[in-house]
């Protein structure tokens, strides 16, 4: 075993770092195996002519649990998104704001167009609700997708269609919102809570903190794993490693395909479009949601307003997710999401320059009614093989950070001797 390691995790994505490190703190030798080029799975951070290019536009909330634990917040320098959305209804943009998080916001929440009055005494009602006690607490009890929690809490289609569509569509990467409404409780709680923010130098800060506080020679680059057994792991190369355990830290359709016992949990993609502005089209770190639901682009973020490190001095860079993988190549697709932006902005959309498209094809795994049941699912497989991931509980950065500590923690305590079933 080089430099000594006695623990095996497959994959340096979130994951896996948490794992690792949850690991290394308990004076254990971790040794991460990672297929890619850096560390951070999805959440890496392109540096493209001085722009910042997360790969997908993504966000932290700042109440996840796990990641306030585990993160050091003041070095990520995070900085906040508005406490609302700005949202296109076919005529005009109308702004909603979180008249909780922002004092003096009521009134626009208020007389926003999108909705009854009663929907947004509705929307009081419901984070009251989420609120109280702990978190945990709603990733239990009644299951249901979310279209159908939003109705059956007398939610019109005004503004199920007009805000929670294209808003937590974007947050869950499906604007059919199937996704169980355990989910969207915990997610709804976790924005009312804190802030919703980006790194000041980009999304890839945060495995790059966990990867920080690792020691020399604990993470392999372009290592792909091809086989794994209970202590024993396989590279492409050849090459067998031994450990006294072996953590899959893979995203779950790669975790389905190394280990038998695990279940390909689907995937939902999405594609986001990068351009240069001279210009920002919106002023302040606002999100701005498609609220006609025409697409292609579901929601788009001028992320240098959130961050000014994201673009070069004088220069806005306008981030456009579309949800799924759109079928067209990128010059169409580009032109699309143009056309479309330009009933948003203007024409002065046509002085941008395109940068990057990204198609991520599995970007959250499929998280319908009952996939929480239960909220956490097992991360032993066996006596030493265990697994962890987003695909074990919530999928998201607080979900793949917590399932990385549960499976550091059974390897130190011996778990698996006496394997529950996995699935
Ligand atoms: C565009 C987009 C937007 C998102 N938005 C948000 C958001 O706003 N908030 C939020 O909380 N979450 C969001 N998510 C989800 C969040 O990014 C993921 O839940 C989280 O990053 C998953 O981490 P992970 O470590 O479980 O998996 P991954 O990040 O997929 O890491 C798995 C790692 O394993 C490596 N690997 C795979 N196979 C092998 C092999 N055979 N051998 C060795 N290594 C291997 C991969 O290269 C990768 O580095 C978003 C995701 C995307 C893509």
């Amino acid at each position: 075993m080089p430099h000594g390691h006695d623990v095996l995790v497959v994959g340096g994505g979130v994951a896996g770092l948490a794992c690792a490190l949850a690991l290394h703190d308990a004076g254990a030798r971790p040794l991460i195996l990672e297929a890619g080029d850096g560390v951070g799975g999805r959440v890496r951070t392109d540096l493209v002519d001085g722009f910042q290019l997360d790969r997908g536009f993504q966000v932290i909330l700042e109440a996840y649990p796990e990641c306030r634990r585990v993160l050091d917040y003041d070095a990520l320098d995070l900085r906040p998104f508005y406490p609302g959305a700005q949202v296109w209804t076919g005529r005009e943009f109308v702004r909603f704001t979180d008249p909780f998080r922002r004092p003096g916001g009521a009134l626009a929440a208020l007389t926003a167009p999108l909705g009854s009055m009663s929907d947004k005494l509705r929307v009081a009602r419901l984070r009251k609700e989420v609120l109280k006690g702990s978190p945990d607490t709603l990733l239990e009890g009644p299951d249901r997708s979310t279209h159908e929690y939003l109705r059956a809490h007398g939610f019109g289609p005004g503004i199920i269609d007009g805000f929670f569509r294209p808003f937590f569509g974007g947050v869950l990467l499906n604007t059919r919102l199937t996704d169980s409404s355990r989910i969207f409780r915990y997610v709804f709680r976790m924005f009312s809570e804190g802030n919703t923010s980006v790194p000041r130098k980009g999304m890839g800060e945060i495995p790059l903190q966990l990867a920080g506080r690792l020691p020399q020679g604990a993470i392999r680059i372009q290592a792909r794993v091809v086989e794994v057994k209970p202590g024993v792991v396989t590279l492409a190369s050849g090459e067998e490693l031994r450990g006294r355990a072996v953590v899959v830290a893979t995203e779950g359709p790669e975790a389905a395909r190394l280990l038998p016992g695990i279940p390909d949990p689907g995937s939902k993609s999405t594609t986001c479009l990068y351009f240069d502005a001279p210009r920002s089209p919106v002023r302040g770190p606002m999100l701005v949601l498609d609220g006609e639901g025409k697409g292609p682009v579901n929601h788009l973020a001028v992320v240098s307003e959130v961050s000014p490190d994201y673009a070069p001095p004088g220069r806005s860079l306008v981030s456009a997710s579309c949800l799924g993988l759109p079928k067209e190549d990128d010059g169409a697709l580009t032109e699309a999401v143009l056309g479309q932006v330009e009933r948003w902005f203007g024409p002065r959309v046509r002085e941008w320059r395109h940068l990057r498209t990204y198609r991520i094809p599995h970007a959250q795994p499929v998280q319908d009614p009952g996939v929480l049941d239960p909220p956490e699912r097992s991360v032993v497989m066996g006596p030493g093989l265990f697994v962890c991931g987003d695909h074990r509980e919530t999928a998201s950065l607080q979900g793949a950070f917590h399932s990385g500590r549960r499976a550091a923690e059974a390897v130190l305590v011996g778990a698996g001797s006496d394997p529950s079933p996995v699935g």
